[in-house]
């Protein structure tokens, strides 16, 4: 799948480089995916989804956002804010670290089916998906002891 990497994200958006940045206003790449690290396991309540067990392992949460792509990603990566998504729920419950963003021109649910992984949490992100994905996010692969 064609996609645009962005993993210097300590400086993000500053840092992006300019064609990056065109390439997040211009709407092109319409899907995002965030690459996110548990280096523990991990009980949350995710709403009114409810309370799963992560296990530790790199997850991939698939999303979208046609306008305002450099803004929805600065609030996933910012520690403070009110719980609203369910990945709001798991990334500030856990010590969940974001470690690269991959944007693509494909819908998100199409992105979301060609990533191999569990469903940890049924219906997590899903709210809208009429596609079937079943979930948004994915342990795409589980840590040893995790
Ligand atoms: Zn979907």
């Amino acid at each position: 799948m064609d996609c645009l990497v962005i993993d210097r994200l300590a400086a993000f958006p500053a840092g992006l480089a300019a064609g990056q940045r065109q390439a997040l206003a211009d709407g092109r790449y319409p899907t995002y995916q965030l690459l996110i690290r548990l280096p523990a396991a991990a009980a949350v309540e995710v709403g009114k989804l409810g309370r799963f067990h992560f296990a530790a392992g790199c997850y991939r949460y698939t999303g979208s956002a046609r306008r305002g792509m450099a803004a929805r990603l600065a609030r996933h990566l910012r520690r403070r804010k009110r719980c609203h998504w369910h990945i709001d729920y798991f990334l500030l419950g856990t010590a969940a670290v974001v470690e690269e963003i991959r944007l693509y021109r494909l819908p998100e649910c199409q992105v979301n089916r060609q990533t191999a992984g569990l469903i940890v949490a049924p219906g997590f992100g899903a709210g809208d998906c009429r596609r079937g994905c079943g979930s948004h996010l994915k342990l795409t692969a589980p840590l040893a002891g995790g």
